[in-house]
């Protein structure tokens, strides 16, 4: 897969009409899956030196609509990563002491320090989106928080932070499908939230709302990627594989000792 091809190129103009939801980059299904696997096994080896090394940290920010896969990307794409360095946070909307500070309080205190991998289901994206669509703030206030994000994803990007964010895009047809699963799977009916149907009344503003923030905060350091998720097989191969790529080019290196090893004895 050429993974650059999910990129938003930064300056863009994105139109979500022209990315295929049921995208699959030529790729089969069974060869796909064994592909997953690889990368997941590498994604662990690669972690491990990350850990050890403690200089770089990678924060994975998933935004979707209701029921776009984010809890199933993050529980296979962590599956094969080491609980010892990784998380998850689900935000929320905000309580009152979240309310009472900036909007990045709450997600600056749990970005991943160095040598972890963080990932995000939901994130201060969601303060120009849900925000944005249900009018929670005003117009002039929630149309600077582009450049702020930008400035702070540039911060954290200077601090040794990489950052991934992954636009999960379903059809609202497939969304129609997935909640409408959910009602007829005793599995899944603990996620039905019946606000996700008043929500999806409000589709095209969403999606509106989500093409300003994928051009407006697609930069340099950090760009955005578009990942077709109608299949979910498809989307966990490309979220897997960007987070591959990403890792590997840090040219990752276990530290090295500040003894001589050959010198020590062990008794
Ligand atoms: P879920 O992810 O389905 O558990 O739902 C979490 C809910 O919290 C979603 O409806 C989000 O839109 C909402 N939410 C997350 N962040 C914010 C925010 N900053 N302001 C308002 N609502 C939010
Ligand atoms: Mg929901």
């Amino acid at each position: 897969m050429k993974s650059e091809k999910l990129r938003v190129k930064p300056g863009s103009k994105v139109s979500l009409a022209d990315w295929d939801p049921s995208d699959t980059h030529g790729h089969a299904r069974e060869e796909a899956e064994l592909k997953l696997k690889e990368n997941l096994q590498r994604i662990r080896e690669l972690q491990e030196v990350l850990y050890a090394q403690r200089e770089h940290a990678l924060l994975i920010v998933l935004q979707a609509m209701d029921a776009g896969g984010k809890d199933g990307t993050i529980g296979k794409v962590m599956s094969g990563m080491n609980p010892l360095a990784c998380y998850a946070r689900a935000f929320k909307a905000p309580t009152q002491e979240e309310l009472a500070h900036d909007f990045l309080w709450r997600i600056h205190r749990v970005v991943p320090q160095k040598g972890y991998i963080g990932i995000f289901n939901r994130s201060h994206y969601e303060d120009v989106l849900v925000v944005r669509v249900h009018n929670l703030v005003p117009e002039p206030v929630w149309s600077q928080r582009y450049e702020q994000i930008n400035a702070f994803e540039r911060l954290l990007t200077e601090s040794g932070v990489t950052i991934l964010k992954f636009y999960l895009h379903i059809s609202k047809a497939e969304q129609k499908k997935r909640l409408e699963q959910r009602f007829h799977d005793k599995t899944k009916l603990w996620k039905v939230d019946l606000a996700d149907i008043e929500e999806r009344k409000k589709w095209n503003d969403y999606m509106a709302a989500y093409e300003d923030a994928l051009s407006k905060c697609s930069t340099k350091w950090a760009p955005w990627r578009v990942i077709p998720a109608d299949r979910k097989w498809f989307r966990n191969l490309a979220v897997s594989q960007v987070i591959v790529e990403t890792l590997e080019g840090l040219k990752l290196e276990y530290p090295r000792p500040s003894f001589n090893p050959s010198q020590i004895a062990v008794d």
